[in-house]
């Protein structure tokens, strides 16, 4: 095995694989609406990385939408996915994720969020929910140097991210963390650089995204300016299978490719074939004779 996917984690653990519910929780972020900044990440698109999901419908309604078609033995992983699904007070977070959790063929509560809106008491919450389902709070990292942070206007530092990780494994909550390959001005240093702090904090699982333009963000504007040019497919695979091969082999890889919807791709053409892009990065870590973890102690 190359790496220890998300599909094979769940069929282990569950004995079979999950479907997942992504879910707007009718959240906004801190980086949008002036708290911590405006504009939000240059790579973030109107709806906050939620783009096939449809907007302004309820909570239950959406789970309920897709769980209509289910039979009784599906298992499935409700994904609070646009925005910033813990930038609220705890008790509207309860009443958000209540109204997610109503059936028990619902088997794990996903939370992705930014690290400055995780605090002792959300994260108690949080924890509360083990003892319904599993849970994973997943945090858009992106990169661990400051100055590309601030390139991307991601509106925190990377301390910030140790802290949160610190709070919620105090929680013995399971954490996801989010990378991505081909940010503005970063290099393989950089990368090295962010390889090694998820690997120090000690993250549960990974997802590796590709940098993608799309439409209407403000990366697009800066694509078209000349400001920022993509990386090539070679140098993705490559970049992708230095972190494989760097990461803990214990950590549960949950993606390792980026995912734009079609018609909001601006660039790069080669991210619309995502089994292409994946293929790539399974050659590339045979021909150099890598598997998942197999240079965790350089990098660590
Ligand atoms: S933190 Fe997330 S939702 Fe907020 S601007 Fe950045 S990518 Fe978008």
């Amino acid at each position: 095995m190359l790496y220890n996917n998300l599909s094979g984690y769940l069929k282990k653990k569950y004995g079979t694989r999950l479907k997942k519910i992504c879910v707007d929780g009718g959240f906004s972020c801190p980086n949008r609406d002036g708290t911590v900044g405006v504009g939000g990440c240059v790579f973030c698109s109107e709806r906050g990385s939620g783009e096939h999901i449809e907007a302004d419908v309820s909570i239950r309604c959406q789970v309920e939408k897709a769980l209509a078609s289910a039979s009784d033995d599906d298992k499935f992983i409700v994904y609070f996915q646009n925005f910033t699904n813990t930038y609220a007070d705890v008790s509207t977070l309860k009443a958000r994720y209540d109204a997610a959790l109503i059936d028990k063929r619902i088997k794990i509560l996903a939370i992705g969020t930014r690290p400055d809106c995780i605090n002792d008491d959300i994260a108690e919450l949080i924890a509360s929910y083990k003892s319904v389902c599993d849970v994973w709070v997943e945090l858009g990292l992106q990169t661990a140097n400051d100055e590309c942070a601030k390139r991307i206007n991601r509106g925190y530092e990377s301390s910030v991210y140790v802290a949160a990780m610190d709070i919620l494994k105090r929680h013995k909550i399971d954490t996801v963390t989010h990378i991505m390959i081909g940010l503005p001005g970063e290099g393989e240093e950089e990368l090295r650089e962010t390889l090694s702090l998820v690997n120090q904090v000690g993250t549960w699982g990974i997802k590796i995204h590709s940098v993608y333009v799309a439409e209407g963000t403000r990366l697009a504007k800066m694509y078209r300016s000349g400001e920022y040019s993509p990386i090539g497919l070679d140098t993705y695979a490559k970049r992708a299978a230095f972190v494989l091969a760097g990461i803990s082999p214990d950590a549960v890889v949950h993606r390792i490719t980026g995912d734009c919807p079609k018609d909001m791709l601006v660039a790069p053409e080669w991210n619309s074939d995502k089994n292409k892009v994946i293929e790539k990065i399974n050659e590339e870590l045979k021909a150099r004779g890598l598997c998942q973890g197999s240079c965790y102690a350089k990098a660590k």
